[in-house]
């Protein structure tokens, strides 16, 4: 019998403390007996999805530490159990800089969590307010001593430019904040409006109240600016990392590689099939303590849809696609395969080709879903 294929396991975690005004994740507002019998489902779905070898745990959510910690510890106990991780591997929890926070951060630590995502977003007080959060700066402050003095040296913190009323000012400030609290790691996602968000009536009513393209782009060449001068490298489009500290987890995902979803909503990319569980909780609760297949979506990439998502994939990463390796992976010549979009993306300054590598230039990472997208095309 072959041995199970390596890959990246994910465990979503869908419940948050409260609903944010943007946001399009499958989340659901905290409540005991709903959280309780999720639990019991994601259990039963660990024990009997397709075995992989894990590489490394990623608890998604939602805002897995609304969970207790010793809940997440049982997880990272069962995920063991079923798909062998290794005792070193990079093992991330995203959390919310909500007040338990800063209790809860020994105990994940012990509990084997050896990354902590923090999700900020803004260190400017009425931003967040803006954002319907509800932490201070001072809950992230804490939370961040709090995982120093428990022996997390790997810690990152997410940000969002283009918040409604945010300044080239104000955002300096929270990336400043970022690097002055010493996160190894700094992700930024410029705000994206999506449709049935209270967010997308905001915008319907007031397209105005939101930052335009101009000043995201200029946002974003902040943060270009101010996190490599604080010694970070961009190592994709939306990340940053001090040497050593790229996300382990998330490279599968750009590498193309597989891995293993689990839970609500959760998406999966195995020996070339991608799937995606369904979004609603009580059918994938049903079904995972029925011991049934989870409702869901699933198709083969195949031919030019599986070349092309592997290309715009590679595209997001400062290292871009290496042709002679995507060759041999994929049996195919992307300068030939791709010759005009090629030339029209290197003509328009937006892609290099003159290595061995097609990467993004500086002025393409600003339009990089464009470049990316005009591969599927
Ligand atoms: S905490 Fe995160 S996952 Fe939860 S509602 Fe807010 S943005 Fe969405």
């Amino acid at each position: 019998m072959s041995s199970p294929p390596e890959a990246g396991v994910y465990v979503h975690l869908p419940f948050c403390p409260y609903v944010c005004p943007y946001c399009d994740f499958a989340k659901w507002a905290w409540d005991d007996a709903r959280a309780a019998r999720y639990l019991g489902a994601l259990r039963a779905q660990i024990a009997s999805a397709p075995l992989v070898r894990a590489r490394t745990l990623f608890f998604g959510g939602g805002t897995p530490s609304m969970y207790s910690p010793e809940t997440i510890g049982a997880l990272i106990g069962d995920v063991r159990a079923r798909f062998g991780l290794p005792a070193d591997a990079e093992m991330t929890a995203e959390a919310n800089p909500d007040p338990l926070l800063a209790a809860r951060i020994p105990s994940l630590r012990k509990a084997g969590v050896n990354r902590l995502s923090i999700g900020v977003q803004s260190f400017d007080p009425r931003e967040s307010r803006v954002l319907g959060r509800r932490h201070t700066p001072r809950d992230v402050e804490s939370a961040i001593r709090s995982a120093r003095g428990s022996g997390f040296d790997n810690v990152s913190v997410d940000l969002i430019f283009g918040v409604p009323g945010q300044t080239e000012e104000s955002w300096a400030s929270s990336l400043d904040t970022a690097v002055a609290l010493g996160a190894e790691h700094v992700s930024c996602y410029g705000l994206t409006i999506e449709e049935g968000t209270p967010y997308a009536a905001w915008f319907a009513r007031d397209p105005g109240a939101f930052a335009d393209d101009t000043l995201e782009a200029r946002l974003y060449g902040l943060a270009m600016e101010k996190l490599r001068a604080a010694g970070f490298e961009q190592y994709e489009i939306s990340n940053w990392a001090k040497p050593g500290f790229r996300s382990r987890h998330n490279a599968i995902y750009w590498a193309n590689e597989d891995y293993l979803g689990l839970g609500v909503g959760a998406a999966s990319y195995l020996g070339g099939v991608r799937s995606t569980h369904t979004r609603d909780l009580d059918a994938y609760c049903g079904a995972a303590l029925g011991g049934r297949p989870i409702p869901g979506e699933s198709e083969r990439l195949e031919g030019a849809a599986r070349t092309g998502e592997a290309i715009m994939l590679a595209l997001r990463t400062a290292e871009g696609v290496d042709l002679a390796r995507f060759r041999e992976r994929y049996g195919i010549d992307v300068q030939e395969r791709y010759r005009g979009v090629v030339g029209e993306l290197v003509a328009a300054g937006v892609l290099d080709a003159s290595s061995a590598r097609l990467r993004l230039t500086e002025r393409g990472r600003f339009v990089a879903n464009d470049v990316c997208g005009a591969f599927l095309a």
